[in-house]
């Protein structure tokens, strides 16, 4: 499970509304725990980072390892991890493609994708990247908590895949092949 404020979770889809048409990265700030027996990625802070696939901004994003390096550091001095990265699909579903896969080496880190259909975001979904080396990892559904909403009448708000039972959501044979 993957665990944000509201703030966080709108600031991250907001940056993906800003860079559209192009790609948005960033990083995910926070601890790795463990609630009754499974993961939970606790997201304390998400730093935007410039995405250096200028050549191709609209269907790829890179953090250059220097950008990697620094935010790891600031993270540090405040006791918090690199648990994750963000990412946009401008005009693309919120679905993981290959190439996200092959450059995705942080095991245990969420990956989030939120789709921004003209310059809307619309789904957020998160992958966890599971596995104990680069040879057998994968990427498995994520459920986002979101927590901290201001109204009390409303119920909390599941921002999961909501993939299940909703097959029109994966993506189309090769459809997603282009898109990182
Ligand atoms: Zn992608």
């Amino acid at each position: 499970m993957l665990r944000m404020s509201l703030q966080i979770y709108d600031a991250i889809r907001q940056h993906g509304e800003q860079t559209y048409p192009h790609e948005c990265c960033g990083v995910l700030l926070g601890r790795f725990l463990t609630e009754d027996g499974g993961p939970v990625n606790a997201v304390e802070d998400a730093i935007r980072a410039g995405n250096t696939r200028t050549d191709s901004a609209h269907n790829r994003y890179q953090i250059a390892p220097q950008e990697l390096v620094r935010i790891q550091r600031q993270g540090r001095e405040h006791g918090l991890d690199i648990v994750g990265f963000y990412h946009s699909h401008p005009d693309h579903p919120a679905r993981w493609s290959p190439t996200d896969f092959a450059e995705a080496h942080w095991l245990g880190c969420s990956y989030v994708i939120t789709a921004v259909e003209q310059g809307a975001a619309r789904q957020t979904n998160s992958f966890r990247l599971a596995g104990t080396r680069e040879e057998d990892k994968s990427f498995e559904d994520e459920v986002i908590e979101v927590t901290g909403q201001l109204d009390p009448g409303l119920p909390p708000r599941q921002a999961n895949n909501g993939l299940a039972g909703d097959p029109g959501l994966e993506p189309g044979p090769g459809g997603e092949v282009a898109q990182s």
